[in-house]
C-alpha cells in the first residue's frame, strides 16, 4: 500500500486577480476550475493544472483577502517544484526575468538543471529539467508552447519541525522510497513524486499565510486505498479528518508530526465530472451539495478578472 506521487498542491493567495494572471499567463497553467473553499464559500477556490486536470498537475488556491503574509519558518510546505523539458529552462529564465520573480538557476539535490523563483506574494516555487521522465499530464499550449509547457508537479520539499519523525510517516506509513535520507519518491514512470526533507537549520515554525502553503496531497488510487490508509493512520494514534467527499476526489486530511498538514486524494472522479473538458474553469463550479445554494454563493463572490491570453 503507497501512495503514487503528488496529487495537487494548496496555497494561500490574498490578491486573486494578480494570482489568476501570474498562474495563467506567466506560468502559463490553465484555470480547470473555479470553484468556493468547501469549508468556506465565501472564498474561491482556484485550480490550475494542465489541459484536463490531470491528477499530479494540479497547484490550487483559497483566496483569502484577510491573511497576512506568511512568514517562513518549519512546519510547512518550503518549495513546490514544477516538471519542464530540459531544453525549455532558458526561455523560462528569460519569461521569469521579465515577469519580475527572480528567478536563480542552479542544481537541486538530484544534480537536476532547476529555476527557483518566487510569484508576486513570495510563493516558493521552481521549475526543474524533467529529463523527459513520463507522466500523464497533457499540456496546455494556449499560453506556453507545448514543448516549453510545465508537465505537472514534480514534488515538496518539506520544512519540518520534526523531519525524522516525518520521514518515517512518508516511508512507514505512505509506502515512499527513502533514495538518501533527504528525498523520498513514490512511484514509477508516469506516477513519479519527490519529496525533500532537510534537516533544519535554527529556524522557528512558520506563519501561515499568503505566499505559502496550505496542505499538500498524495494520490492515491481509489476509495479502497483511501480507506486502508485511514485504517493505518489512524491505529497509529494520529487524528484524521475521516473521509471527504469533496466531489472532484475524495479525500482525508492528517497533520503528520512535522507539524505539516498532509491530504490523501483519490485520483477519481477528476475536474471533469461536472464540466465539459472544453470549458473548464470558465464558470463557477459548486459540487451538488453546495448548488442549492447558488445564488447566496455568487452574491458573496467578487468578480474576477477577466483576462486575455497573452
Ligand atoms: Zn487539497
Amino acid at each position: 500500500m503507497a501512495v503514487h506521487g503528488i496529487h495537487h498542491v494548496t496555497a494561500v493567495t490574498a490578491h486573486v486577480g494578480q494570482n489568476l494572471e501570474f498562474y495563467t499567463n506567466v506560468l502559463g497553467l490553465r484555470l480547470v476550475k473555479k470553484s468556493v473553499n468547501q469549508d468556506d464559500t465565501s472564498a474561491y477556490h482556484l485550480f490550475y493544472a494542465d489541459a484536463v486536470g490531470s491528477p499530479g498537475t494540479d497547484m490550487t488556491f483559497f483566496d483569502w483577502p484577510m491573511a497576512g503574509e506568511e512568514q517562513p519558518g518549519l512546519a510547512t510546505v518550503g518549495l513546490t517544484t514544477f516538471r519542464v523539458p530540459g531544453e525549455s529552462l532558458d526561455a523560462w529564465e528569460a519569461r521569469l526575468k521579465e515577469a519580475g520573480c527572480g528567478p536563480v538557476r542552479d542544481l537541486d539535490e538530484a544534480d537536476r538543471h532547476r529555476i527557483t523563483f518566487a510569484d508576486p506574494e513570495g510563493q516558493r516555487l521552481a521549475l526543474v529539467d524533467d529529463s523527459g521522465l513520463a507522466n500523464d499530464a497533457k499540456a496546455w499550449d494556449k499560453v506556453v508552447p507545448s514543448s516549453q509547457a510545465i508537465r505537472g508537479i514534480l514534488g515538496v520539499h518539506l520544512d519540518s519541525a520534526r523531519p525524522d519523525m516525518t520521514r518515517r510517516v512518508l516511508t512507514e506509513l505512505l509506502g515512499f522510497e527513502d533514495v538518501d535520507g533527504v528525498r523520498f519518491t513514490t512511484g514509477s514512470d508516469n506516477t513519479f513524486g519527490e519529496v525533500v526533507v532537510r534537516d533544519p537549520i535554527g529556524r522557528g515554525i512558520a506563519r501561515p499565510g499568503a505566499g505559502g502553503v496550505h496542505h499538500v496531497a498524495f494520490r492515491v488510487k481509489d476509495d479502497q486505498s483511501l480507506l486502508e490508509h485511514k485504517d493505518k493512520i489512524e491505529s497509529l494514534g494520529f487524528r484524521t479528518s475521516g473521509y471527504i467527499d469533496r466531489f472532484y476526489f475524495h479525500s482525508l486530511y492528517f497533520r503528520e508530526p512535522g507539524g505539516i498538514l498532509f491530504e490523501l486524494a483519490t485520483d477519481g472522479p477528476g475536474f471533469a465530472s461536472d464540466e465539459d473538458p472544453a470549458t473548464l474553469g470558465e464558470k463557477l463550479a459548486l459540487p451538488p451539495f453546495l448548488e442549492g445554494q447558488r445564488a447566496q454563493i455568487e452574491a458573496n463572490l467578487k468578480p474576477l478578472p477577466t483576462l486575455k491570453v497573452k
